[in-house]
């Protein structure tokens, strides 16, 4: 895939590009105030929810097409792009209608094969950008996948916008991140834009700035925010919005730090990298030969291989002493029972060899 720039003239090719306005267009008022404030503070993209996915029937749910001619006014008088979410090609179809600049697919669309291919089926032959949102559960394929469909429609200006996917562990984050699923994306994909959605990810106002910053480090490049011009009254996802003010404010306060530079240094520390990736290799090389000679001395003596209070201990000793090194007791547990499964591996071939 060969993806084309998804600037639009006059914006800037600067990092972090920027995407804001509310969740929902609710009036018209509420539209041309919101952009106002955004126009002042140098945005070029407005973003507004004219049709809602809501969880549960009842709730917002857009104002649908009426609010198409708000975002035209926004357009003409203020001079900023728009873009609103499409899920069906109805929703296509009444954007183009009102010069919609750019489109984006949401999460819960992104997650239907059978919507995406719709969404691409009404686009063929159309040169608009498409932004488009991860899916709702942590599927790199499914992602991946509505990208292709949008592109093998002919839609070559594509980005990809990370907005966290859903759990039950709401602690923290409305949406977790998994920051390595958009990390994995660059790697497979190096030439497509991707943006972060801090708004979505956090679902509160005082995530969106460490979010915002943790994305420019990740050399995201772009910000797609929820800006309202009176976030506690919004109709939609109230707690995480802001006003044009605050977002001002959070944007002058990011550090971005260029990428250009790859410096000596950095050199200097991946080849420490190499090296110590090598050395991990090696000893985990000599560790399957440990368990391979643990492997005959079962056989010989006729243990079962598996020795399930052995590896409890093991278990629990290594994840504890990981933690006291500074290390998730997660991500060590993963490591060894990763490694674990290996060493079993290594053992049942001994014990089938005759
Ligand atoms: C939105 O951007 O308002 C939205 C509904 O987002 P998502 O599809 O990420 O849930
Ligand atoms: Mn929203």
């Amino acid at each position: 895939m060969k993806f084309e720039s998804i600037l639009l003239p006059g914006v800037e090719a600067k990092r972090p590009i920027i995407i804001a306005g509310p969740c929902s267009a609710e009036t018209e008022e509420q539209v041309m105030d919101t952009a106002r404030g955004l126009a002042s503070i140098g945005i070029k993209i407005y973003r507004a929810g004219i049709w809602k996915p809501r969880t549960k029937p009842g709730g917002f749910e857009g104002v649908g097409e009426k609010g198409l001619p708000w975002l035209k006014r926004v357009k003409s008088e203020l001079g900023l792009y728009t873009t609103v979410e499409v899920a069906n090609a109805k929703h296509v179809r009444a954007a183009l209608a009102h010069d919609i600049d750019i489109l984006w697919i949401g999460a819960r669309t992104t997650a239907n094969p059978f919507a995406v291919q719709e969404i691409a089926d009404a686009l063929e032959g159309v040169d608009i950008p498409v932004f488009i949102k991860n899916p709702v559960n942590p599927d790199l394929e499914l992602w991946i996948g509505a990208i292709e469909r949008i592109y093998n429609a002919g839609i070559h200006k594509i980005a990809a916008v990370h907005r966290g996917f859903s759990s039950y562990d709401k602690k923290i984050y409305r949406n977790l991140p998994q920051w390595h699923i958009p990390i994995e994306l660059r790697r497979q994909m190096p030439d497509l834009p991707i943006f972060c959605d801090p708004s979505h990810i956090g679902g509160k106002r005082e995530l969106i700035a460490p979010l915002s910053q943790q994305a420019m480090d990740l050399n995201f490049d772009g910000l797609m925010i929820e800006s309202h011009c009176n976030p506690e009254k919004a109709w939609s996802d109230a707690a995480q919005q802001i006003t044009p003010q605050v977002l001002e404010f959070i944007l002058e306060s990011l550090v971005i730090r260029d990428t250009m530079q790859t410096t000596e240094n950095l050199s200097a520390l991946r080849r420490q990298i190499d090296e110590l990736d090598n050395n991990l290799l090696e000893l985990l090389a000599h560790r399957m030969r440990v368990a391979e000679e643990i492997g005959w001395y079962k056989k010989e003596h006729n243990m079962p291989i598996l020795q399930t209070q052995r590896y409890d201990e093991i278990l629990q000793n290594r994840v504890q002493q990981a933690i006291e090194m500074g290390m998730d007791g997660d991500f060590m547990k993963t490591v060894l029972i990763a490694i674990h499964e290996e060493s079993i591996r290594h053992q049942m071939e001994i014990m089938e060899k005759s």
